[in-house]
C-alpha cells in the first residue's frame, strides 16, 4: 500500500510535464481543492525524495507568477500559491508547478 506521499512521488516522476497542486489532487482522486494539503505533501516529499536517493533525485518547483505583469516568485521558500502580486496587486497568480528530477552520478 503506497502511501499519499509515494503516489505523488510516482505521480510526478510519471507526469509528461511539471503539474500544479490542483493537477496532483485532481490525479489522486482528491477534491482539488485540496491544494494546501498537497503543498504540504510535497514540502515533506523533497526532503524525502532527495534523502532517500541520495542526492540524485529533487523535486523541482516551479515558481508561482503573476499573470497580470509576469512577476515571478522566486524567493518562496515553501510549495504554496500566493494570494496577491506584490508588483501590480492583481489577483490573478499562476500557481506553482512540481517535477521530480534527477541528475547523473558522473564519476570523477
Ligand atoms: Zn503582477
Amino acid at each position: 500500500m503506497e502511501t499519499i506521499r509515494e503516489r505523488i512521488a510516482r505521480i510526478l516522476r510519471e507526469a509528461e510535464r511539471p503539474l500544479t497542486a490542483y493537477e496532483i489532487a485532481l490525479r489522486l482522486g482528491m477534491d482539488p481543492r485540496a491544494e494546501r494539503e498537497i503543498y504540504t505533501h510535497i514540502a515533506h516529499l523533497a526532503k524525502s525524495v532527495r534523502r532517500r536517493s541520495g542526492g540524485r533525485e529533487f523535486v523541482v518547483m516551479f515558481p508561482p507568477r503573476c499573470r497580470n505583469c509576469g512577476y515571478v516568485f522566486r524567493d518562496i521558500d515553501r510549495p504554496r500559491r500566493p494570494s496577491r502580486c506584490p508588483s501590480c496587486r492583481s489577483t490573478r497568480i499562476m500557481p506553482p508547478m512540481f517535477m521530480i528530477a534527477s541528475r547523473q552520478t558522473h564519476k570523477r
